[in-house]
């Protein structure tokens, strides 16, 4: 029965069980940390490989580059080749970079802060600008934004990707909005995955901003959790189709994929955008580090080696996933007081709580040992209106581990829900 059907004498038996279900959770010790979407261990095992797959006699690349040189700006052909296909973008409008695509994300927002995009050569940094934050969303995105300068716009984001109408009401006039963050496939933290319709219209939205830019950040386009799996959208086709091929700026990483502090990067776009992104590149590098790339090229050998490895993740974190939503629904459906994704793929679940107890939760679960993303994290500035959102990153402990965290943030969901009840009682 929902709580909120309760008589306050129900409630306030509630409220000595759930105190009771508080304090046994707490008295057990745990030390957990579920607040950062890492791999596990065993995962990070997967790609043990990677660490011998280059030896001194044997650094030269398929096509004979000796990888241990300075050059090759774009990254090592053959493995952008395999990237290209899994990401749909032919191999020259795609560059391997260094291990964190977030550094891709600054480096193409500050020259175009500095220097202009290709359409318009006024520098972005001499105006007041805006981006649009599609919520509950990815606070390195909004942390990032924020620190170069721009001003975070919220949108809703459903089943289906951002609220697009909210979005293109937001574009239409106003020349400082540069653009939005998406997340395309299995969204950090919802696990939603943009819809075909709604990708077109981003892409061919009108602008009052010439330049504006969708910041496509494809994370988990490969983090398939179940099968069959959707498909990736061709993103940059779409983009070029609806007659703005520079409006998308693709990027990736196998961060989660292989070792996510040593991994590969990739920016893919038009062609005219990859050449503007390579001559501001090219005036801080004379190249990145070819010697992971051929690492990462031997290891995985081909696009069906990336498919077949990534199914090994699958088996490994879907059991967590499965974990925490069973302990969930047996501890809080029908409550009332909690809603939860259940995501095809990616790396969080969200959970969301009664209206204003979201920082208590947090609050309780930290004192009973558990570390979670502070609420509001979500949301740009920390700042979620509903004090509701918390994300779940299942992935890095073990399975006992999250089955115990579930478990004990349920009873913290609960518990902040009664107090809230009967303090509005
Ligand atoms: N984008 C999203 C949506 C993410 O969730 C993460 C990791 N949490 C990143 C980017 C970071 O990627 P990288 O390690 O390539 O910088």
């Amino acid at each position: 029965m929902a709580l909120k059907d309760l008589s306050t004498a129900e409630l306030e038996t509630q409220l000595t069980d759930a105190r009771d279900a508080y304090a046994k959770f707490a008295n057990r010790g745990l030390l957990l940390d579920i607040t950062r979407g890492k791999p596990s261990p065993e995962q990070l095992d997967l790609s043990a490989d990677l660490l011998t797959a280059v030896t001194n006699d044997d650094c030269i690349s398929p096509s004979g580059v000796d990888v241990r040189n300075y050059g090759g700006l774009e990254g090592l052909r053959e493995l952008r080749e395999i990237f290209g296909e899994l990401f749909r973008v032919p191999v020259d409008q795609i560059l391997a970079q260094g291990n964190a695509s977030l550094t891709l994300m600054q480096q193409a927002l500050t020259f175009a802060l500095l220097h202009g995009t290709p359409e318009l050569d006024t520098p972005w940094a001499t105006h007041s600008r805006r981006i649009v934050c599609p919520v509950p969303g990815y606070d390195r995105h909004f942390a990032l934004a924020e620190e170069l300068g721009f001003e975070l716009i919220t949108v809703p984001m459903d089943d289906e990707g951002p609220d697009v109408s909210a979005v293109r009401e937001l574009v239409a006039t106003d020349p400082t909005i540069k653009g939005i963050w998406v997340v395309p496939m299995y969204s950090n933290p919802t696990g939603a995955t943009i819809s075909e319709e709604r990708a077109r219209l981003l892409l061919d939205m009108p602008t009052a901003a010439p330049d504006f830019r969708v910041l496509w950040d494809n994370a988990y386009g490969l983090h398939h959790l179940r099968e069959p799996h959707g498909q990736m959208l061709d993103v940059l086709a779409l983009a070029e189709e609806a007659g703005n091929p520079n409006r998308v700026l693709q990027f990736a990483s196998t961060s989660k994929i292989t070792h996510a502090g040593a991994g590969v990067s990739f920016i893919a776009a038009s062609p005219e955008n990859i050449s503007w992104f390579l001559k501001h590149l090219g005036a801080g590098s004379i190249g990145p580090d070819k010697i992971n790339q051929l690492r990462h090229l031997r290891f995985f050998g081909d696009a069906a080696g990336v498919v077949a490895h990534m199914a090994k993740h699958a088996e490994l974190i879907r059991p967590k996933f499965d974990a925490v939503i069973s302990t969930l629904e047996a501890q809080l459906a029908g409550s009332g007081i909690a809603g939860w994704t259940n995501p095809d793929g990616g790396y969080f679940i969200t959970l969301t709580v009664l209206p204003g107890t979201a920082d208590r939760v947090v609050k309780l679960a930290a004192e009973a040992g558990v570390k979670l993303t502070p609420a509001g994290a979500t949301h740009p500035y920390g700042l979620d209106p509903d004090n509701a959102v918390i994300r779940i990153a299942p992935t890095m402990p073990s399975l006992e581990d999250v089955s115990a965290a579930a478990e004990g943030l349920a009873a913290c969901v609960r518990l902040a829900a009664l107090e809230k009840l009967l303090a509005e009682d």
